[in-house]
């Protein structure tokens, strides 16, 4: 079950470059958390997601309260 976890994390296309998880347009997390981006938000375009497993390259960035 793991091994089909990271297995599907490695094909995950990504153009975040400012994330820690980032190689080469490619996300190297073992799994994602993608949710809407918004508080009562509908969602109708990929505009409307975020990933909530994402991580600053740059500590400085990171939110203390997150
Ligand atoms: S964790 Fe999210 S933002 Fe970061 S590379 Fe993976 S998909 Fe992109």
């Amino acid at each position: 079950m793991i091994r089909e976890v990271i297995g599907l994390a490695q094909r995950i296309k990504c153009k975040v470059e400012e994330c820690a998880y980032n190689d080469s347009y490619l996300c190297r997390a073992e799994e994602i958390e993608v949710r809407s981006s918004g508080e009562n938000r509908v969602v109708n375009s990929t505009d409307g997601t975020a990933c909530e497993t994402f991580k600053p390259k740059d500590a400085t960035l990171i939110n203390p309260e997150k």
